[in-house]
């Protein structure tokens, strides 16, 4: 029997256990701020922004978005990241990416105080991962380990591979597994022979944004399948990296798409802000 891991489903507790948690800090007197700075307007963008807005708002946490208009210099974004650095009312701040052409993206993450840098993208975040020291971990790896943890799957001593291997995904879950004493192989658009690879892994995670780039065949019979892609097909429908009809029955368990990674990914933000809020309450 497929395990199907249902996203929606651990997201909407992991946010009901949030909500009891923002109200303790609400008496306490400490309400999680959240600072999201939006530059543009890339619909998709907007989109994720107004997303993570109603979760945030679903569960107490106060968010606020700063909108910059496409043509903001980066001395304008700076000023912005350094006056929410220094706002005591803000435990996270997230700038949504894509950053337009004239804006050093590398340059704005380095500038967001490294605990308030709640996508975990800024470098000492990267370093506190890779040192398996406590630091604010990228959401949606987060929301991958969160989500594996629900249904009892325990990645110790597995052979994890993660095809795909960017920043904000393959990277720091790699760094994430190891942490938890994974065996981890990272395989991306160069690597060799990705069939024979991925038919060694127990546990698959693909992030690639190529629709149906796993098939059956590339699958050990009771692997568990993490299918982080997100892709529209002709129809306009959400699809994802493997062919989760054909690859399903051979798994143990295996995330849908939509409906797996996707909401964990902003359950995810929400734990983190949530978490830095009980930090600055605890002085
Ligand atoms: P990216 O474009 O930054 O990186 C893609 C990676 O896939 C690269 O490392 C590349 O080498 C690798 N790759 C591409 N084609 C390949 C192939 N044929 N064989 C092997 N490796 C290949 O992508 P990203 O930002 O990490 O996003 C990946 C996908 O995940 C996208 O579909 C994106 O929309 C989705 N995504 C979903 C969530 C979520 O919350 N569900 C979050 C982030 C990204």
């Amino acid at each position: 029997m497929t395990i199907r891991l249902d996203g929606n489903q651990t997201a909407n507790a992991l946010m009901n256990t949030l909500q009891g948690q923002v109200a303790a800090l609400k008496t306490a007197g400490v309400v999680p701020g959240l600072a999201v700075i939006l530059v543009g307007d890339d619909p998709a963008s907007a989109i994720y922004v107004r997303n993570k807005r109603r979760r945030a708002a679903a569960i107490g946490v106060a968010s606020t978005v700063y909108t910059l208009p496409a043509t903001a210099t980066q001395a304008e974004l700076l000023a912005q990241v350094a006056a929410l650095n220094a706002d005591p009312s803000v435990d996270g701040i997230l700038v949504q990416l894509p950053l337009p052409p004239q804006i050093d993206a590398a340059a704005v993450i380095v500038a967001i105080a490294p605990d308030k840098d709640v996508d975990g993208f800024h470098p000492v975040n990267v370093g506190r991962l890779w040192t398996n020291t406590p630091g604010i971990v990228a959401s949606t790896p987060y929301g991958i380990m969160a989500l594996l943890h629900a249904y009892g799957i325990h990645v110790a001593g597995l052979h994890a591979v993660i095809v795909g291997r960017s920043n904000i995904v393959g990277r720091p879950l790699a760094g994430l597994l190891l942490n938890h004493d994974a065996t981890v192989t990272i395989a991306h658009r160069q690597t060799a022979g990705l069939a024979a690879l991925t038919r060694t892994a127990d546990l698959l995670v693909v992030a690639t944004g190529q629709a149906n780039l796993i098939t059956a065949d590339m699958v050990k019979p009771g692997a568990v399948v993490v299918d982080v892609g997100m892709n529209r097909d002709a129809a306009g429908k959400l699809t994802g990296d493997v062919d989760y009809a054909a690859v399903a029955p051979k798994t143990r368990a295996i995330t849908p798409v939509p409906g797996g990674v996707g909401p964990m990914t902003i359950a995810a933000l929400m734990m983190q802000t949530v978490a830095l809020a009980e930090r600055r309450a605890n002085g």
